[in-house]
């Protein structure tokens, strides 16, 4: 074919005129930007999916958790803890549609009923108060620190169950109730002898001493009281109600709060007064609880026919003249070891020395139970007269734990 025959297709004209060529390059420079940044921001959004798929799962009443009819499990913090969850329609039919009958008692963050599940398992149930904002804080912390602990001195959680607008937790049962039920009460305090008591004080200091010093972090509980004490069948105490409790880390010993929460009576006087708390504020706590047992006397609302002092200071009268077996309750004076209760008088008076640096930490309390050694003499406790225990920003009614919400 002869080349004139070729029919080469016409280029438009337009390509190689220089202003349109310059168009077309800023055409795909643009084009080209574009692509990159979607590309970009998909990248991003693709690793922003996986980190927050990694993320542990906390759990927050308010945030909707999957919930399925049958157990299963899932994590509650920052480590492998694991907790059961279980359905709404199996914790209202143990409670019997959470009648009243059913119901235990009432605590910081609502009602406590019980229940017995479908294997015959009994359980307590915590009901979140609806209306209850502090009870909401409470329930958090409360999930954060009991389901990371173990201990036989410690109640156990057996897992929760938030579904709709419902939050609750779901304890082993305590056959037995609360401490407080017992030795404040005048028919059944009989039913506590000597030694029921001398395991429950020395069950209560090992409780603390692990939530301490023992577990891997060092908790400070901050209402230990006798209501928060519960006795299982063998009326075995376990430290209960961490809805108040705090987590100090590794070199931490004290902190200080404007919001001082807790119970009257076992405030320890630095806490009351500054705000400080730390593992010597519980310790000042369990001395009180020392007294209150072996006395069966609550120290708050204390009077003596004789004077105008307190638990504390009645207790610090005897022991200086001599005459401190005479604090004993009545109902145990036939059941009794003399040197136990001497020995658990004077532990207990060391406790609630009024200058936090004075108290014993509480392995050194488990030791001065475990070991026969002579003692060191305790120095005029906290409280001294009646009337001292400061009102300010103290929030507490009757035995009831009160708070002032604070940011945890
Ligand atoms: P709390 O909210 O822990 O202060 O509990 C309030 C009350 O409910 C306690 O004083 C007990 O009488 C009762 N209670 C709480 N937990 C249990 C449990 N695990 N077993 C039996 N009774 C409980």
């Amino acid at each position: 074919m002869a080349v004139s025959d070729l029919t080469i297709p016409s280029i438009p004209e337009s390509i190689y005129k220089p202003g349109s060529n310059k168009k077309r390059q800023t055409i795909i420079v643009v084009v080209s930007i574009l692509s990159i940044l979607v590309m970009v921001i998909l990248i991003l959004a693709i690793l922003y999916a996986w980190r927050k798929k990694k993320r542990p799962q906390v759990i927050v009443p308010d945030e909707p958790v999957q919930i399925i009819d049958e157990e299963y499990t899932m994590e509650t913090g920052d480590d492998d803890t694991e907790l059961s969850s279980f359905s709404l329609t199996k914790i209202s039919k143990s409670t019997n549609d959470f009648a009243n009958d059913k119901k235990l008692g009432e605590g910081g963050f609502g009602p406590v009923y019980k229940g017995v599940l479908d294997d015959g398992r009994e359980i307590a149930v915590k009901r979140l108060s609806k209306t209850s904002r502090q009870g909401l804080g409470e329930f958090k912390n409360e999930v954060k620190f009991i389901a990371k602990l173990q201990h036989r001195n410690l109640v156990k959680l057996l897992g929760y169950c938030i579904q709709g607008d419902e939050s609750m937790l779901i304890y082993e049962y305590m056959p037995n109730k609360s401490l407080d039920s017992f030795i404040f009460d005048t028919i059944k305090s009989s039913l506590l002898d000597w030694s029921d008591r001398y395991r429950i004080i020395h069950g209560t200091a090992r409780g603390l001493l692990y939530l301490h010093q023992d577990s891997r972090f060092k908790i400070v509980h901050r209402d230990l009281k006798a209501s928060n004490i519960l006795l299982d069948v063998d009326m075995n105490p376990k430290i209960s109600d961490f809805g108040l409790a705090r987590m100090f880390r590794e070199h931490e010993n004290e902190a200080n709060t404007n919001n001082v929460v807790g119970t009257l009576g076992y405030l320890a006087p630095e806490y009351a007064v500054d705000g400080t708390f730390s593992e010597k504020s519980d310790v000042f706590s369990f001395g009180v609880l020392v007294l209150e047992i072996v006395s069966g006397k609550k120290n708050r609302g204390f009077s003596h026919e004789k004077d105008s002092d307190n638990l504390l200071a009645h207790a610090w009268r005897l022991f200086e003249e001599g005459m401190v077996v005479q604090l004993l309750g009545a109902e145990m004076r036939d059941s009794c070891v003399v040197s136990e209760v001497l020995r658990s008088i004077h532990i207990g008076l060391l406790c609630v020395q009024h200058h936090a640096k004075d108290r014993p930490t509480m392995s050194s309390v488990v030791l001065m139970f475990d070991k026969e050694g002579a003692l060191p003499r305790p120095k005029q406790p906290a409280f001294f007269a009646k009337g001292s225990v400061p009102q300010r920003n103290l929030v507490s009614i009757n035995d009831i734990t009160m708070t002032t919400l604070e940011p945890r």
